[in-house]
């Protein structure tokens, strides 16, 4: 069942559970998302960036959505950067928008964040935005000194632009730390989690550790966004069936098979995540 991402993230932080947001881009991983948020009786919140095929992603998820009746799922526009680009994601029939105009200064971050939730309102749909800077993990020794999002700051900006869900920087990076270990401002979260209405989101899940993600979750994190470890695990599932020199009576393997390889390593990190985030089972 597609639904809008707010009333999925509501019910996740009242009920204490984080819901993982893949990221997903082609027929493969949204299926194999779906499959394992199926197998598992968890909600799953599918995120697109907008360098894919829009479009083609929607039509697929509302095809998947409908092979996987008991699944609660949204489709979002993940870190969309233009009015225009949120537009196109609602036109195709994503039911959430991120706009990320977090690298704008306050002021502009809020008009075009509020620009944004007026139009998507108006069709429906719901609104992540983006306070305080999510860097990058492959920068992460100068990026963990970057500010965390402002409690007082994230107030009036959820009261300015009735935003539906709010992801805030307290500490992960996007990507995947190389000889560094993230830390995260729990202290911070904490704050964040007692005076923001509205849910929080945890960009860059991945490499964080499970005990810290568990943590962030327990502390007020409802959606947690995951793409690099996903990613990275098909990537070396596919050397590793490359390296074996398994073949076929064909003499060579087929891509199906390759590509197979991946996708089923990329749909078993997503179960051990929706573990991790305490979601197995909230759809039983
Ligand atoms: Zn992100």
């Amino acid at each position: 069942m597609l639904v809008t991402m707010k009333e999925m993230l509501q019910d996740a932080a009242s009920r204490g559970y984080g819901i993982a947001a893949p990221g997903v881009n082609d027929m493969q991983t949204i299926n194999a998302a779906l499959k394992a948020a199926s197998e598992l009786k968890a909600p799953i919140i599918l995120d697109c960036v907008e360098m894919n095929d829009l479009e083609a992603v929607a039509d697929l998820t509302r095809f998947f959505s409908a092979r996987y009746p008991d699944v609660t799922t949204a489709l979002n526009l993940d870190h969309g950067h233009s009015f225009e680009m949120c537009a196109r994601a609602i036109r195709a029939g994503f039911t959430s928008v991120m706009i990320d105009a977090s690298k704008l200064p306050f002021e502009e971050n809020v008009s075009l964040t509020a620009e944004v939730v007026k139009m998507a309102h108006a069709c429906g749909v719901s609104v992540e935005a983006e306070l305080g800077r999510v860097g990058s993990a492959q920068n992460y020794a100068q990026d963990r000194t970057s500010p965390h999002t402002d409690p007082n700051e994230a107030v009036e900006f959820v009261k300015r632009t009735d935003v539906d869900c709010l992801a805030v920087a307290v500490g992960t990076a996007h990507g995947l730390y190389e000889g560094e270990t993230p830390e995260l401002n729990f202290v911070r979260l904490a704050e964040l989690r007692k005076v923001v209405p509205v849910p929080l989101v945890l960009h860059g899940g991945s490499s964080t550790g499970d005990d810290k993600l568990a943590q962030a979750v327990k502390t007020g994190i409802a959606k947690i966004n995951l793409f690099s470890d996903l990613s990275s695990a098909g990537t070396e599932a596919i050397k590793a069936l490359l390296a074996s020199g398994k073949t076929t009576s064909l003499g060579f393997l087929p891509l199906s098979m390759v590509y197979n390889a991946g996708v089923t390593a990329y749909e078993k990190m997503i179960a051990h995540y929706i573990k991790v985030f305490g979601s197995a089972g909230a759809l039983a």
